[in-house]
């Protein structure tokens, strides 16, 4: 059995509509063997499940051995920069869907491993101070969200 220290909670920073296939394709072209994420919850709300929770995912570098990875579809928006170019920028933009079943699998698997913190991937760099984030996923405060889980 895995040692669980950390559940963390991801956006897939990429277009809402992306399903798990679409998550597969990004992965292998990345050269990975597993996935970012053991659970992805798509914009309909539904826990598409990636990878068993005994095997190790690349959701947060250093950290994955003892982690276990949630992802969210979307994170970003499109936008225009200064020179008029496309550039995808961080939201938070989870449907209701997938704020009830993202709320439920957490309540789920927290009640599995206890001793687990849930924390969100830029909380790594300290949820309070922004400017350390290497990135800004979940694009929320999933340690204050969370927390009465
Ligand atoms: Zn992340």
């Amino acid at each position: 059995m895995r040692k669980i220290e950390r559940i963390f909670v991801h956006c897939t920073a990429s277009p809402q509509s992306w399903g798990v296939k679409e998550l597969w394709a990004e992965f292998r072209q990345k050269g990975w063997k597993s996935p970012g994420y053991h659970y992805v919850v798509s914009a309909d709300g539904v826990v598409h499940q990636m990878l068993a929770i005994e095997e190790v995912s690349n959701g947060v570098k250093g950290y994955n051995s003892t982690a276990i990875n949630v992802a969210y579809v979307g994170g970003i928006y499109k936008a225009n920069n200064t020179f008029g170019r496309v550039v995808w920028k961080p939201t938070d933009n989870r449907t209701a869907e997938q704020r009830m079943s993202l709320r439920r699998l957490l309540t789920v698997l927290k009640r599995k491993y206890p001793d687990a913190r849930i924390m969100g991937h830029r909380s790594i760099w300290g949820e309070d101070t922004p400017d350390r984030w290497q990135k800004s996923c979940p694009c929320f405060n999933a340690v204050e969200e969370f927390k009465g889980i």
